[in-house]
């Protein structure tokens, strides 16, 4: 435990020191204009070794120690560095990036974000901020002027893993919020549970009321496609659009994806 400890300590900081942070980018398809136009960013961490660790294996130590600062800069700015690419090649492209409750409390933390685009030129309604349930009841003084913050200078605002918290619906109706992530663990049972298929359900329902976005999650069959389309949620991030992949790989199917729904939408009008 202790040895694996310092193991991902000193992979963590070779990492930072040394440009090894990396950042893949999973695709959410919209499937009502049959385009791209958010990807989520996922770091990881190359090892001396040459390969990749996956976050569920630092993110703790990171948070604990601090690094997950530093760690965070660098996912923003390779967030930023993507965005003007697509740029260049034609596509406004949105980034939405996972923000740490360790993040979420410092005092700098907006106008951080706000620097940091301001300096890679790139508009805070490019990115979107993506909390959890958990920051919702853990941070619940300093959340409010957060969220009205962000949203003041521009960025969307998504809550991810939605369905595993407890979060009070009364209070989320109040706060700004733009989208709400369907948890993984719902979607990926929908073809087993009627449990999942209500769960999934009321989400959507909720999401519609309250006039937010909706993304399903963890999407890996057309089964789960199909249900999720007549529930009436149209956006998906999965497996089976595509796991997340190395920013060229991302501009290369950015590129083919793109272009081919617009031919079909041209075939479709
Ligand atoms: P998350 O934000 O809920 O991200 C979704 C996770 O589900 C990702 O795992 C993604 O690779 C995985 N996933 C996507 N589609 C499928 C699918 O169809 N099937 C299955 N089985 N899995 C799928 P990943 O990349 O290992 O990230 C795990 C978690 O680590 C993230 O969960 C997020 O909470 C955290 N994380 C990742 N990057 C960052 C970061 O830059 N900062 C912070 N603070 N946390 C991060
Ligand atoms: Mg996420
Ligand atoms: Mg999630």
């Amino acid at each position: 435990m202790l040895v694996q400890r310092s193991r991902t300590g000193r992979t963590l900081r070779a990492a930072l020191d040394n440009g090894r942070v990396e950042v893949h980018y999973q695709p959410q398809v919209d499937l009502s204009k049959q385009t791209v136009d958010t990807v989520e960013a996922l770091v990881r961490l190359r090892d001396d070794t040459g390969q990749l660790i996956a976050p569920s294996e630092f993110i703790a130590y990171a948070e604990e120690t601090g690094l997950i600062i530093p760690l965070s800069c660098a996912v923003l700015a390779d967030a930023c560095q993507q965005i003007n690419r697509a740029q260049a090649l034609g596509h406004r492209l949105h980034v939405a990036i996972n923000v740490s409750i360790v993040q979420f409390a410092q005092p700098d933390f907006v106008d951080s974000l706000c620097e940091q685009c301001k300096t890679h030129g790139v508009e805070p309604s490019c990115i979107e901020i993506e909390i959890t349930e958990g920051l919702l009841m853990r941070d619940a003084d300093n959340l409010r002027g957060v969220l009205d913050q962000l949203r003041l200078h521009g960025f969307r605002v998504a809550l991810d893993d939605f369905g595993t918290g407890y979060s009070s619906l009364a209070y989320l109706s109040q706060l700004p919020i733009d989208v709400l992530k369907i948890d993984m663990s719902f979607v990926s049972r929908l073809t087993t549970s009627r449990q999942c298929v209500s769960i999934a359900t009321a989400i959507i329902q909720l999401g519609k009321s309250l006039h937010m976005g909706l993304i399903a999650e963890g999407v890996e069959t057309q089964e789960q496609v199909d249900l999720l389309l007549a529930m009436g949620c149209k956006t998906m991030q999965g497996y089976f659009y595509s796991k997340p992949m190395p920013a060229d790989e991302l501009m290369a199917w950015l590129h083919l994806r793109n272009d081919a729904g617009r031919e079909q939408a041209c075939v479709d009008t």
